[in-house]
């Protein structure tokens, strides 16, 4: 048997995927094992080199293979790798990170609560919420809204927020006090609001920009009609931007668009670009103070792995890469490039439906009305036949493919970008 064989062997047997369908590992096996990444592109064992069109789960955003991020967590881990955050102790790259986000970030969010990911830092969010209306006197305030087609994360809270349906029913049994309402209604948001009763409301979470939903982009006031709504009742209004955050939307943080700023911020992914395990919430100044006032408690919230040592300094130099290399800037560019070229692929296949994007964030809609299945899922194999890695969204009802590649991608890759599409496409139809 040859190394694939042997590794398809101990895969289907040992591996169980993350966010997969166990029996389509079962009756494919791997098809890809990816050995080294370059760039906006992963090459597999076989040799079979592919462009990371999402980005790996939108997230490497300064591309494969940077050393310069290897050398760092080298560095760091040899030095100090880890030590605990717990209470008084503190290390260098934590203290240099947060106040660095503290400088990057909207508003006036300040002080950072650091997770190993996103959905951490989802449920750290609706805890730290919660935990703010108790200190408030208002422990009744405890509810938390979120958006149908959003996506938080799989933590028991971040699962309870989630909004896409299927995640939810995976499980028997969610976490209590959670709501959801239609995606871009800000009159529902009232209903609901006014329907529970605004003292039990403790947060409103919204992703500034969809993104496993389907890449679904608010319309213009949207934020801004829900963040007075927010304000109107009391309630704190929280962003994920485990996405969006550090440049994927051409600013950088995603509600940057629409001129409202947070009281909480959830980040992940971007900060370090998928490097090392990190994520965080930010608090505004008005919370952390309130948060000071605990001075007789304790926070009886920390992961072992808050405030990373190793994570923490990885993600400073990525974000020095991404203020270096202007790469903000160049996804603000080559997304205006890539949704033009999705427009002409519109323009000229019958099967395409809405094209929509912000940033190197982007979707496709499908509308095949001569097929009984969905036609993105046929697309996403082409495509990868073709050597573009992509994603089909099914959720809801949606026939969609989702694009999201690094921000270093240049120009005449996000030509090839939109070849592949087209070809895959025309094959298709
Ligand atoms: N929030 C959003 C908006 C996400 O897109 C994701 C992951 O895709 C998460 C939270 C969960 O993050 P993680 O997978 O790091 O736990």
């Amino acid at each position: 048997m040859d190394e694939f064989g042997q590794l398809e062997e101990l895969d289907k047997r040992h591996f169980l995927h993350p966010t997969s369908s166990i029996q389509q590992q079962q009756d494919m096996g791997p098809s890809f094992i990816f050995k080294e990444g370059r760039g906006i592109y992963l090459e597999d064992i076989k040799g079979n080199v592919v462009i990371d069109g999402m980005s790996s789960l939108w997230n490497v955003n300064v591309g494969h293979g940077r050393t310069e991020l290897g050398d760092v967590a080298k560095e760091q881990m040899a030095k100090l790798a880890y030590s605990s955050c717990f209470g008084t102790f503190s290390n260098e790259p934590a203290i240099r990170l947060s106040a660095s986000l503290a400088a990057l970030a909207p508003g006036d969010l300040q002080a950072t609560f650091f997770t190993s990911g996103g959905s951490e830092a989802n449920d750290t969010a609706y805890k730290l919420a919660r935990h703010y209306w108790i200190l408030k006197g208002k422990p009744e305030r405890k509810k938390i809204i979120s958006r149908t087609k959003s996506y938080h994360g799989v933590t028991m809270g971040a699962t309870s927020a989630t909004g896409l349906q299927p995640f939810r029913e995976f499980t028997s049994s969610l976490a209590p006090d959670f709501f959801h309402v239609a995606h871009f209604n800000s009159s529902a948001l009232r209903k609901l609001i006014e329907a529970e009763g605004p003292d039990t409301i403790a947060a409103f979470i919204a992703e500034p920009i969809q993104g496993a939903g389907g890449v679904h982009i608010a319309p213009e006031n949207y934020f801004k009609e829900v963040k007075n709504i927010c304000v109107e009742y009391g309630i704190l209004f929280l962003t994920d931007e485990v996405i969006t955050g550090f440049g994927r939307t051409g600013k950088w943080f995603g509600i940057e668009h629409y001129g409202v700023t947070p009281d909480m911020m959830c980040f992940a992914k971007g900060v370090s670009s998928g490097y090392a395990q990190l994520g965080g919430v930010m608090l505004s100044e008005q919370i952390h103070e309130e948060f000071k006032k605990l001075s007789t408690g304790t926070l009886l919230h920390g992961y072992t792995y808050s405030g990373h040592a190793m994570a923490c300094g990885v993600a400073l130099k990525n974000i020095e890469l991404v203020e270096k290399e202007n790469l903000i800037e160049n996804a603000k560019t080559m997304g205006e490039k890539l949704l033009a070229g999705l427009k002409q692929i519109q323009g000229k296949r019958k099967i395409v439906g809405e094209v929509r994007g912000l940033g190197l964030m982007a979707a496709i809609e499908f509308i095949d009305k001569n097929r009984k299945s969905p036609v993105s899922p046929l697309i996403v194999n082409e495509a990868a036949k073709r050597g573009l890695i992509c994603r089909s969204v099914l959720f809801d009802g949606q026939d969609t493919i989702v694009i999201a590649p690094p921000l270093i991608i240049k120009s005449e890759e996000v030509v090839k970008v939109i070849r592949i599409l087209d070809d895959s496409i025309h094959e298709i139809e």
